[in-house]
């Protein structure tokens, strides 16, 4: 943790300001270990492998918690160089296509927006992140890290935000880039103050929280008053057609109430098959067709086995799985305060600004 966080940081229970207690720091003057004691309510929360430890305390039993547990090892899963299943350009991609940072970048490269590759080559466009140039960033839900280096990139000082006990895996990606800094917290109550982010993003995280809404709330809070903010949850159409959506929500119904590893213990042994015999089965038109009842499951499909597995995993296995239309987000949004939305292609995602 750079010692400027301490500025950023505050209490997740009170907002309260935090002071930094009985340092240890590592050979490049980072802080490795320690405490951050609120200076409102008096509680403590340690510092522990460079990351501030700053989840609301308590939540050891809460739905929320279940869902922490479930994205450790859905994280864990990977190995480290699966974690890199694509290649840089496509993250970039990625992250401008999700956030919306660069409105041209729909029609530049329209198509797939769920695309494994990019045009490359000396015409191709290229997508463009300087808008994160000069800016300090939260990314709201950072995962396992995936796009917090890539932002790193072009913002002047991003700070990746992430709850389960997988931030320990987001900071070792990020090891070595002066300009993050991770930071275990929820965004139901970030732990910042008020007004210290030029921009937010949230990609993929929102719908896997008991209240998106409050968490819109509370990211608007820690954005400046002229600092953006976009977001982008689950659509509707997340769970199939009409065939399909019943016998999805099923599956999730029933894995979301087992152990994570019994889950995923599901998804290694009855729903990768079946995603095999999926792929075999769609080579040819006229067995897709005799085989339709076989297609009544959507399982995520991936050419590499464990990537293929963590994304079944993904979809079916969190505790929280909820979808929202891009009218009801933007209700989130105007609520935080926000006058100006633009609506992205990716469903369903809003860009926000100007309160
Ligand atoms: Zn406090």
């Amino acid at each position: 943790m750079n010692e400027r966080m301490v500025e950023l940081l505050a209490c997740p229970v009170c907002r309260g300001a935090v002071r930094l207690e009985d340092p240890v720091r590592s050979a490049g003057g980072e802080i490795a270990e320690g405490a951050l004691r609120c200076a409102g309510c008096g509680a403590a929360y340690p510092i522990a492998a460079g990351v501030p430890r700053l989840n609301p305390p308590g939540e050891g039993a809460t739905e929320q918690a279940r869902v922490g547990e479930h994205f450790f090892l859905e994280f864990s899963t990977l190995a480290e160089e699966d974690q890199d299943f694509d290649p840089p350009d496509v993250l970039e991609y990625v992250l401008v296509s999700r956030t919306g940072i660069d409105p041209l970048v729909y029609s530049r490269i329209p198509g797939d927006l769920y695309r494994t590759s990019v045009p490359t080559g000396p015409d191709a466009y290229r997508p463009d992140s300087s808008f994160l140039r000069g800016k300090r960033v939260l990314d709201a839900g950072c995962g396992g890290g995936r796009l917090t280096p890539v932002a790193a990139r072009h913002a002047d000082h991003i700070v990746g935000l992430e709850y389960g006990p997988h931030v320990d895996r987001a900071a070792a990606r990020c090891r070595g880039l002066e300009n993050v800094d991770i930071v275990q917290g929820s965004v139901l109550d970030p732990p910042f103050r008020d007004g210290v982010f030029d921009f937010a993003f949230s990609v993929g995280v929102l719908h896997h929280t008991t209240d998106p809404a409050a968490a819109c709330r509370e990211l608007a809070r820690v954005i400046a008053e002229d600092g953006a903010l976009s977001v982008w949850v689950y659509p509707p159409q997340y769970w199939g057609g009409r065939v399909r959506e019943p016998v999805n929500r099923a599956i999730h119904r029933v894995l979301s109430r087992l152990e994570p590893r019994r889950a995923l213990s599901v998804c290694r042994w009855v729903l990768y098959p079946l995603g095999r015999l999926q792929m075999a089965l769609a080579r040819r038109p006229w067995t897709k067709w005799a085989a339709a009842p076989v297609f009544v499951v959507s399982v995520p499909r991936h050419p590499r086995r464990e990537v293929m597995l963590t994304t079944i995993f993904d979809y079916f296995g969190p505790p929280i799985i909820s979808t929202h239309t891009y009218e009801e987000v933007a209700g989130w949004l105007r609520a935080a305060g926000f006058k100006s939305l633009r609506q992205l292609p990716v469903p369903s995602a809003w860009f926000a600004e100007g309160r």
